[in-house]
């Protein structure tokens, strides 16, 4: 009799913010238990609403959008994002430039399809949003983790990225705003990154998610602004910014000196091809929601949803004994350190299912996003604020009498 393994590539792909301890979350949901879930950033669970004028419209052209598009996506859209781009200061990408996606999700797995080959090294940040290791491990390179450094603001160390680079690295990652960390990154350290991709030949992959989910007043740079010389691959979508994740919306541009990259711009196109196109009824709303900002900045200033959450999950973290937190500047999460010490935590995953099973609140450990040391956890501060402020009494409490056991 045949048996059917998983494929042998799948043995080194991890993505743990849906793994074996969501996977207990979900079986004592069956039991019936109450689990708040903060292991994932998808706005709807928590309440958040897509703005009408958006969900209206993509109603009204549901008639409009039953065939494919193109498989880059539809010119109106691409055109838009165009549009965006340009005012983000990218200047040079044209539509053909531009790539729509079920979600950022597909056009990072086939951005990596299209380059790697066995022995190519991709730099990527730890912590990372873990879809872009578990990219590159399928795609058959290797994924090559930089730290970002929780000392200077969760910052990428660049002496770090430096040292960490080969004949054979390809690219660097740069997620800003950041998930898991909830950074921000400056103009100046932006280009410091530039001009070490500059200086060895390496595409950018910037993962800009978050770009218009940015706190106290600060403004988001685009890398690809800042270098527009270099091949940037720029990706963007709404699943965040304007709440409509399972509608999957994103797309990826590419800009710069593309003269050197022919054939992956080629394999680009391919792999474009083959999965016919994105969502259609989701691409035909992105120039409406690009035109759409108040709706997204009122959840980020003092009284928004977002804003006041951000604050009262701060305060209330850095109080617990045991706990400290750099302030997230954007996005909607943050990156908690834990003394292992004073709780004895050899196994961070064994802490968030001790916490899961004891409290029925399910987090996700430091090492789901590439974080070698088992001293972090990662929060998703997308609750209202009474269920934030029960989270941490129970967390508080836990962590009056927990110690990990062997
Ligand atoms: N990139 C980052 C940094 C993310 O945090 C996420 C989702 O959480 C994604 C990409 C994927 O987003 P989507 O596929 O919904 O566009």
């Amino acid at each position: 009799m045949k048996t059917f393994e998983k494929s042998a590539k799948l043995n080194y792909v991890c993505y743990d913010i849906r793994g074996p301890v969501m996977d207990e979350a979900n079986r004592m949901i069956e039991q019936g238990m109450d689990i708040l879930k903060l292991n994932i950033g998808n706005p709807a669970t928590f309440g958040f609403r897509a703005p009408e004028e958006l969900l209206r419209l993509m109603n009204d052209n549901l008639c409009n959008t039953e065939g494919y598009s193109d498989s880059k996506g539809l010119l109106s859209a691409r055109k838009s994002i165009v549009e965006y781009s340009k005012k983000k200061g990218i200047h040079q990408v044209t539509t053909d430039d531009v790539y729509t996606g079920n979600g950022v999700s597909e056009l990072i797995t086939l951005s990596m399809q299209g380059l790697l080959n066995p022995g190519d090294e991709i730099l990527v940040p730890s912590p990372d949003y873990p879809l872009w290791t578990a990219s590159v491990t399928l795609a058959g390179g290797t994924a090559v983790h930089y730290v970002c450094d929780e000392q200077s603001d969760w910052y990428p160390d660049i002496q770090d990225i430096k040292s960490k680079i080969t004949s054979n690295t390809k690219g660097i990652v740069v997620i800003n705003p950041n998930n898991p960390t909830g950074a921000l990154y400056p103009k100046e350290l932006l280009m410091e990154i530039a001009e070490i991709s500059r200086q060895n030949g390496l595409i950018i992959f910037a993962d800009e998610i978050y770009d218009r989910l940015v706190l106290d007043g600060e403004e988001h740079v685009s890398i690809a602004s800042l270098a527009p010389d270099l091949l940037t691959i720029t990706f963007n979508g709404l699943s965040k910014s304007h709440l409509i994740a399972g509608y999957r919306c994103g797309w990826m541009s590419l800009c710069g000196d593309k003269s050197f990259a022919k054939g992956y711009v080629e394999g680009i196109n391919l792999l474009s091809s083959m999965r016919l196109c994105s969502n259609v009824p989701a691409q035909s709303v992105i120039s409406a929601a690009l035109k759409m900002e108040e709706e997204t900045k009122q959840l980020l200033v003092p009284g928004g949803r977002v804003y006041e959450q951000r604050e009262y999950i701060y305060h209330a973290l850095n109080e617990i004994q045991g706990i400290s937190v750099v302030k997230p500047k954007a996005a909607f999460y943050m990156f908690p350190k834990i003394d292992t010490k004073r709780f004895q935590i050899q196994d961070d995953e064994k802490f968030v299912l001790d916490f899961l099973m004891d409290k029925k609140i399910l987090l996700t450990h430091g090492g789901g996003f590439h974080w070698e040391k088992p001293d972090h956890f990662r929060v998703v501060y997308l609750p209202e604020i009474n269920q934030l402020k029960t989270a941490c009494e129970k967390l508080s409490d836990f962590l009056s009498y927990y110690k990990q056991k062997n």
